[in-house]
C-alpha cells in the first residue's frame, strides 16, 4: 500500500481539505500558489528576453553584410545606443553627423513609408525582405501628388517616392533637425520580422565581414 504521507497528490488534496476548515491557512496557501505563478511568469519573461538577445546576435551573424552600406556620410560618433533610456527604451542607434550630410540606404529595398510626426520628425521606412530600416530627423517634408506620397528635400536634390525601389548605398535623405532632437544626427532603427534589433550588433558584424573580405582581396 502507498504511504499516504509520501504521496504528493494525497498531501495536496489533504492540504486543501484542511484549509477548508481553517480559512486563514487557505488564504496563506492561495498566497503561496499566486507567488509561485508570478515567479514562474517572471522566470519565463527573463528566459524569453535572454533567448531574444541570443537570437539577435545570431541574426547579425548569419547574414551576409558584404554589400551593406554604412547609413550616413561624415559620421562623427555614436551619441545614444539602443537600449533603456530615461525610464523608456531607445529603439535605435543615434549617429551624429554635420547638418546636411547624406544618409544612405543601408540595404537594397523598397520605400514603404515616408511621414512626418513630432518625435521622429521627417521619417523613412525601407523594407528589405524580413528587414525594415527606419531613418528619423531627416531634412525636408512629405508631400502628395497624384495620390503618391513622397519626401522632398529640394536643397539636397532629394525626391523619394513611397513604393520606390533603391539599391544599397543610395542617397535617400540628408541629416536634419526635424522632430525631437537636440542636435543634428540620424536616428537609425532596424527591425527583423517585426522585432527591434540593436543596429550596433549589425554594424559590428558588417565591419567584421567587410574587413575579412578586404584582407582576402589584399592577399590576392
Ligand atoms: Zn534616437
Amino acid at each position: 500500500m502507498l504511504n499516504p504521507r509520501k504521496n504528493p497528490l494525497y498531501t495536496l488534496s489533504t492540504a486543501f481539505k484542511q484549509t477548508l476548515r481553517h480559512p486563514q491557512k487557505k488564504l496563506l496557501l492561495l498566497g503561496f500558489i499566486a507567488l509561485g505563478i508570478v515567479t514562474l511568469g517572471i522566470k519565463q519573461e527573463l528566459a524569453k528576453a535572454q533567448e531574444a538577445k541570443i537570437t539577435n546576435q545570431q541574426i547579425a551573424y548569419v547574414n551576409n553584410w558584404q554589400n551593406a552600406s554604412f547609413p550616413v556620410e561624415n559620421f562623427q560618433g555614436y551619441t545614444s545606443p539602443f537600449g533603456p533610456r530615461g525610464g523608456g527604451f531607445h529603439y535605435g542607434l543615434d549617429l551624429a553627423a554635420p547638418l546636411g550630410s547624406y544618409i544612405r540606404s543601408w540595404w537594397t529595398g523598397k520605400v514603404v513609408e515616408v511621414w512626418e510626426d513630432g518625435r521622429c520628425g521627417t521619417g523613412i521606412v525601407i523594407q528589405s525582405g524580413y528587414w525594415e530600416h527606419v531613418y528619423c530627423h531627416v531634412q525636408g517634408s512629405v508631400e502628395t501628388r497624384n495620390g503618391r506620397r513622397y519626401l522632398v528635400d529640394r536643397g539636397g536634390g532629394i525626391m523619394l517616392l513611397q513604393g520606390q525601389v533603391l539599391p544599397a548605398g543610395s542617397r535617400i535623405a540628408r541629416v536634419g533637425m526635424t522632430g525631437r532632437t537636440s542636435g543634428p544626427h540620424l536616428h537609425w532603427g532596424l527591425k527583423y520580422g517585426g522585432r527591434w534589433v540593436d543596429p550596433g550588433l549589425i554594424l559590428r558584424e558588417m565591419y567584421a565581414q567587410q574587413t575579412r573580405q578586404l584582407s582576402r582581396l589584399e592577399r590576392r
